[in-house]
């Protein structure tokens, strides 16, 4: 995403713009975190004595899989975004790319554990079942070992 601000001359000055960001799935501790539509940036800038100011907001979803019944589910997300780039990092002033200030707060904004719900009731260990869906007749007790251990994995993290 590039930005002109050859126009911000005076300390002071400011424009005001938004764009659509648009950045492929993403990797994310091994998780595909699926992006089902470009994210919206609007952002304020100003331009200080020897910096540029940026101030606005990130918005837009994300597809990620719950962590306890592994169905996909839509979060949406709208973050502050509150970045500085000085003026020596920058090569060309009509062209700024802004791109690397957004994407981080993008990444930051993936919850490291995902919940469809907070009261999701995952799926039974034992068969399999979707608890969210239809209760199933197993015991709760004994655990599927790889089971346990995928549960241990996911609330470890
Ligand atoms: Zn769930
Ligand atoms: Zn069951």
């Amino acid at each position: 995403m590039y930005v002109n601000l050859g126009e911000l001359k005076k300390k002071g000055s400011f424009k005001k713009f938004s764009d659509r960001y648009s950045p492929d799935n993403i990797d994310y501790f091994n998780r595909k975190v699926k992006i089902p539509a470009d994210f919206e940036v609007s952002l304020t800038v100003y331009k200080d004595s020897d910096s540029f100011i940026f101030i606005g907001r990130l918005s837009g979803k994300f597809i990620l899989e719950c962590s306890r019944c592994l169905q996909e589910f839509e979060q949406e997300i709208d973050r502050e975004l509150n970045f500085t780039i000085p003026a020596e990092d920058i090569a060309e002033i009509s062209k700024v790319d802004i791109s690397s200030y957004i994407h981080e707060v993008l990444i930051l904004a993936i919850p490291i554990k995902a919940l469809c719900d907070s009261e999701c009731q995952g799926i039974c260990s034992q068969c399999g079942a979707d608890l969210n869906q239809h209760s199933c007749d197993c015991s709760q007790e004994e655990l599927d070992p790889r089971l346990a251990k995928l549960e241990q994995f996911f609330d470890d993290n």
